[in-house]
C-alpha cells in the first residue's frame, strides 16, 4: 500500500534557525496520527511541509506515491508551477486554530466557496453539497448564518465541511481546538472522531490527550525539531521512552 503521507529527512531552516532537523514519518491511508510537542518544536512548520506551504531544503515529502512541490527527474528536483502545486493542494485539506472563514459568507457559501470557484461546480450542486455536509458537521440548521452569528465551535466545524467540499485525500489540522472555550472544544472532537470512523487520514497536531489517546492511530512527539519518539498513542502516553517525553507529559497530562 501507498503510504497516504511519506516524510523522509525532511529538513527546514528559516534564516539561521534550524526548525526541522531531519524528520521521517509515514502515515498509512486511513490512519490518524497525532502530533505532540511543546511551543516553538516544529508542528505547524511539519504541517506546511506537507502541502509545500513551506519549501523543505532537504529530504522528500511524499502525498499519495506524489513528491510535493516538485519533480523529480535525472535525480535533480525541479520545483513545481504555483498552478500545479494548487492542484496537489486540492486533495489536501487543513484545519487551522483560527477558523478563518470569510465573514461575508453564510456557512454553507463558505462550503460552496471552493467547488464553485476552484472545481467549478454549478451553484445548485455546490449547494446541496454543502447541505450534506454541513448536516455531517451537525450544522445543517445554521446553513444560512453569518460566521459572526457562530460560536467559536460551530465556525470551526464550518472551517471543517469547508476543507471536506474539496473531498481531500488527506486533513491536516493544526491545533483545531486550541482558541476554543472549554466548552467548545467537544463538538469539534466529535466531528473529527466521525472523520476518523469514515476512514479518513488525519494528520492532527493537539494538545488532547484524550482524542490522540481514544482516536489517534498512533502519535509522534517532537521536540526542537526532531521525531523523539512515537508509537501507539496509550503506549507512549502511558509509558514514554525518553526522558524529554515524560518531561513534556507531566506538563500537560
Ligand atoms: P510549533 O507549531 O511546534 O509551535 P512552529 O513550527 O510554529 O512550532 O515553529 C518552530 C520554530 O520556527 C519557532 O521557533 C518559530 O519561531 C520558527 N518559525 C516558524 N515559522 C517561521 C517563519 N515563517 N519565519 C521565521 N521563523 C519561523
Ligand atoms: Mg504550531
Amino acid at each position: 500500500m501507498t503510504p497516504m503521507v511519506e516524510a523522509t529527512g525532511i529538513h527546514k531552516s528559516f534564516g539561521r534557525t534550524e526548525v526541522l532537523r531531519g524528520i521521517d514519518l509515514v502515515v498509512e491511508p486511513g490512519e490518524v496520527c497525532c502530533i505532540i510537542g511543546p511551543s516553538g518544536s516544529g508542528k505547524s512548520t511539519l504541517l506546511r511541509c506537507v502541502n509545500h506551504l513551506e519549501r523543505i531544503d532537504a529530504g522528500r515529502m511524499r502525498v499519495d506515491g506524489s513528491l510535493v512541490g516538485y519533480r523529480e527527474s535525472g535525480g535533480k528536483l525541479h520545483e513545481l508551477r504555483e498552478s500545479e502545486v494548487a492542484r496537489q493542494r486540492r486533495d489536501i485539506g487543513m484545519v487551522f486554530q483560527r477558523f478563518n472563514l470569510f465573514p461575508h459568507m453564510t456557512a454553507a457559501e463558505n462550503v460552496m466557496e471552493a467547488p464553485r470557484t476552484v472545481l467549478g461546480r454549478s451553484r445548485s450542486a455546490a449547494r446541496k453539497e454543502a447541505d450534506a455536509l454541513l448536516d455531517r458537521v451537525g450544522l445543517a440548521a445554521r446553513r444560512d448564518a453569518y460566521p459572526g452569528q457562530l460560536s467559536g465551535g460551530q465556525q470551526q466545524r464550518v472551517a471543517i465541511a469547508r476543507a471536506l467540499a474539496m473531498q481531500p485525500r488527506l486533513m491536516l489540522f493544526d491545533e483545531p481546538t486550541s482558541a476554543l472555550d472549554p466548552e467548545l472544544v467537544g463538538e469539534v472532537l466529535d466531528v473529527m472522531r466521525g472523520l476518523a470512523a469514515d476512514g479518513m487520514t488525519m494528520l492532527v497536531v493537539t494538545h488532547e490527550m484524550g482524542f490522540a489517546r481514544e482516536v489517534g492511530d498512533s502519535l509522534v512527539f517532537m521536540d526542537e525539531g526532531v521525531i523523539v519518539e512515537s508509537g501507539v498513542p496509550r503506549d507512549v502516553l502511558s509509558a514514554p521512552r525518553h526522558e524529554r517525553t515524560r518531561s513534556f507529559l507531566s506538563k500537560v497530562l
